[in-house]
């Protein structure tokens, strides 16, 4: 938090126009309290989506006005070094001036326009350079959407309606993947959601992520009606899990052999864990991909793409309706295209220096402090489990102490530096990060072990 009120002067002054200016200083007179107070008339919880409330963690949320590389300023001027990465797609950091002038040309150009633009051209070409199992995508505005579209896909294709996933695997809110374990594993599941109908929970199934054998026994249970299997190739929706040696290369076999497609769900990994995403990194290729987060540069983006033969099953080219007003977006997709421009192999050496410094201090100084803690990790994202050893599954990672990932939030947030408001996130190191913010990070972190 050093000379927070000045850096936020600094940001202040440096909005060029009179009006930002003005607009500038009137949101300063407003403090952080009041607008969580006219929020929580607003919203429910106070927040847009659940995590940001910090009920995991307690405390009252920051109420961010800015960020600028690995940092981000609250409206009381505070600073913060940031591990949250607005949950994965800031890979750049905070305002990279080349993604952001990105944006703004295709803002000044009029967009949208509810019709085809070079920008989606240039980020299409993109992604199917960097992932060739992609032969054919579609562009649509979340991560949610992209999961939905892309089971829609496999269950046309395949003529099937279930869906497997793995306990612990996060693919959007939409219902048919808010399910949860029902009376056993590899059982038609139950709603995790209230609002969710059973019969939607009741075409997924579940299985035990790194257990094959969960895997084989619901394929057996049901079998020919499992449309797909989806996976996060690395989990980071349940704290960072890394898939045990040769368990993604069985998934792809065990769904060609069933008949079943297998979907990754990239939209962390993607560009993420190697430009490639995790099918880079592992050599896995699967049918279809979904894609988020790091693709939009910070910008509403979603995308699902494949097997060309699959995702021609699209209209206008198939049968299988998916539509969107802002799908595409100029904006998004420039932002996208200008942020995967600066992903090369130099940058992703650097995230894995940052990142393996960080897990070996963080695990060195809870060891110093007589903490039992463990560190998953690929590439630059991390999660800190108050377990050890490491998890590798969701009913490991549940045997974490949620309660001592509290006390550490709140004693790192004291000690300006933000993480990730719940036990089982990840947390995302950018190509903003220093190796002295790491260090300090490492050094607050030991302070934070000690209390
Ligand atoms: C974030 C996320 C989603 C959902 O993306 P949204 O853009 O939030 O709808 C889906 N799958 C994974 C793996 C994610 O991390």
């Amino acid at each position: 938090m050093t000379g927070a009120a000045d850096t936020a002067q600094t940001a202040g002054t440096a909005q060029a126009a009179g009006t930002a200016q003005a607009a500038g200083t009137a949101e300063a007179a407003v403090t952080g309290a009041e607008y969580l107070r006219r929020a929580a008339s607003l919203f429910p919880g106070g927040v847009n989506s659940p995590v940001r409330a910090y009920r995991a963690v307690g405390g009252d949320p920051p109420v961010i006005a800015r960020g600028s590389g690995a940092t981000v300023t609250d409206v009381d001027g505070v600073e913060y070094l940031d591990y949250v990465g607005a949950f994965g797609p800031l890979i750049l950091g905070h305002a990279h001036p080349a993604v952001t002038a990105a944006a703004v040309a295709e803002l000044e150009a009029g967009g949208p326009f509810g019709a085809t633009t070079p920008p989606e051209v240039e980020l299409g070409e993109a992604i199917r350079e960097a992932m060739p199992s992609i032969e054919r995508l579609r562009f649509v505005s979340s991560g949610t959407e992209a999961v939905m579209s892309a089971l829609r896909v496999a269950r046309a294709a395949t003529g099937r309606e279930l869906v497997l996933k793995f306990e612990g695997g996060y693919h959007g809110h939409s219902d048919g993947l808010l399910a949860q374990a029902g009376s056993g594993l590899a059982t038609l599941s139950l709603p995790a959601s209230a609002g969710v109908p059973s019969a939607i929970a009741a075409q997924t199934v579940l299985a035990r992520y790194n257990d094959l054998a969960s895997v084989e026994a619901a394929f057996q249970r049901h079998a020919g009606r499992i449309a797909a299997v989806i996976v996060e190739p690395v989990t980071a929706n349940m704290g960072v899990v890394a898939p045990v040696p040769g368990f993604l290369e069985a998934l792809c076999e065990l769904s060609a052999r069933n008949g079943a497609l297998l979907v990754f769900d990239e939209v962390i990994t993607g560009f993420r864990v190697a430009r490639g995403g995790a099918q880079a990194r592992y050599h896995v290729t699967p049918d279809l991909t979904v894609l988020g987060k790091i693709i939009g540069g910070g910008m509403p983006v979603g995308a699902y793409g494949g097997r060309a033969d699959l995702v021609d099953l699209v209209a206008p080219a198939g049968p299988v309706y998916q539509a969107g007003t802002l799908s595409g977006h100029p904006a998004a997709m420039a932002a996208g295209a200008a942020a995967l421009r600066l992903l090369g192999a130099g940058l992703y050496a650097r995230l894995e220096r940052l990142g393996a410094s960080l897990e070996a201090g963080l695990v060195e100084a809870a060891a110093a402090a007589g903490r039992r803690v463990s560190v998953g990790r690929v590439g630059s994202i991390l999660t800190l489990f108050f377990r050890d050893p490491a998890p590798r599954d969701f009913d490991e990672v549940r045997e974490a102490d949620a309660h001592a990932f509290a006390r550490f939030h709140r004693a790192m947030r004291a000690s300006g530096i933000l993480l990730p408001p719940a036990s089982q996130e990840a947390w995302f190191v950018s190509a903003a990060h220093t190796e002295a913010d790491v260090a300090r990070t490492i050094e607050a972190a030991r302070e934070a072990f000690e209390r």
